[in-house]
């Protein structure tokens, strides 16, 4: 099978019978062989009645259900479990997103050997509150994660060879950061393409304000995942030891001062009557957390299997 387009999707029946439609179109226009998984998210609309609908007609659709909404994370997880085609395409289910790019992206994976396309909103149809902070994190995007060719991380639309999917597992909320993963799984070439960016048509964002703090929060912790979530000790225990032996010797030397003082006879302060010596204290227990922090850490990374168990009511 040459595509399969993955579609995350909450709440958005309207648009369901038109993007199959378009998709159909574009793929029997080329002579793809092609699939659509469809992944509702747990919505709360007609959303499952319109996929059931619309699989009567066309095989080509696959479809899974969440029995509650876990995020678009989650569903593009599953989704890219069940793919079978070479190329893999994401795409929102809003119509924001053209499947009239599917080609090029398509020629780009298979023909200019890259990982992962990832589509490029130039032109954006989307408020200024929207646009602005998207910019910002962007910038820090690229500055962290060390791939500086991309100028949009969130775009729904990308494509990839089928191999990066199934090595990256996407939870939390890190689809904004997919070419992150991929990066970190060892696949370089990422690519970057301009794509047209419509209005919505029918329903409304799935994301408030708080996309903008979740994302600067999922930001850190990918970045700190990345560099030392399979060595936790490695941070928190040399920044503990530091600390701890730093609050030690400060204690041991104001002591050792004291009864120097004391045994030349010399005018000597009380140990507690020296800012220092509190802190000495916080540098000890600070130093004494940060080290069991990092044995914990430890302990959990060794037992993170379980992190992408979900409850699929549905499958067709
Ligand atoms: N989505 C989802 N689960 C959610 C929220 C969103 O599967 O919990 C889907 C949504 O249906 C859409 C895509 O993710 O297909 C992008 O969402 P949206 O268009 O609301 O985001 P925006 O374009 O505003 O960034
Ligand atoms: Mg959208």
């Amino acid at each position: 099978m040459d595509i399969s387009v993955v579609v995350p999707l909450y709440n958005e029946a309207e648009s369901l019978p038109e993007l199959v439609d378009w998709n159909r179109r574009v793929m029997e226009a080329h002579g793809f062989s092609y699939e659509i998984i469809l992944v509702d998210d747990g919505s709360s609309d007609e959303s499952w009645e319109v996929i059931e609908q619309l699989r009567a007609q066309n095989p080509c659709i696959k479809a899974i259900k969440f029995r509650r909404n876990y995020g678009k994370s989650a569903a593009l997880n599953v989704g890219f479990e069940a793919v079978q085609g070479n190329v893999v395409i994401t795409m929102d289910a809003d119509l924001q997103d053209s499947p009239d790019e599917i080609p090029e992206l398509y020629r780009r994976i298979t023909e200019e050997r890259y990982d992962l396309v990832s589509g490029w909103k130039k032109k954006r149809h989307d408020p200024l509150s929207k646009t602005l902070p998207t910019k910002l994190f962007n910038s820090a995007t690229r500055k962290m994660s060390g791939i500086h060719n991309l100028h949009d991380f969130n775009c729904g639309l990308k494509a990839y060879k089928r191999e990066v999917v199934k090595s990256i597992e996407v939870y939390g909320e890190m689809h904004r950061y997919i070419p992150v993963l991929a990066k970190w799984a060892g696949f370089k070439r990422i690519g970057e393409q301009v794509v047209e960016h419509r209005p919505r048509k029918y329903g409304t964002t799935k994301f408030g304000f708080s996309r903008f703090i979740n994302g600067f929060l999922d930001l850190l912790s990918i970045f700190f995942v990345g560099k030392f979530g399979k060595r936790p000790m490695h941070f928190f225990g040399t920044m503990g030891v530091l600390s701890f032996i730093a609050g030690l010797f400060i204690t041991i030397w104001l002591i050792a001062e004291k009864l120097i003082d004391i045994a030349n006879n010399a005018k000597y302060r009380n140990v507690t009557d020296q800012p220092l010596f509190y802190i000495a204290l916080v540098a000890i227990v600070v130093g004494f957390q940060l080290f069991l922090t990092g044995f914990v850490a430890e302990l959990v990374s060794r037992n993170s299997s379980e992190r992408n168990h979900y409850q699929i009511e549905k499958k067709l």
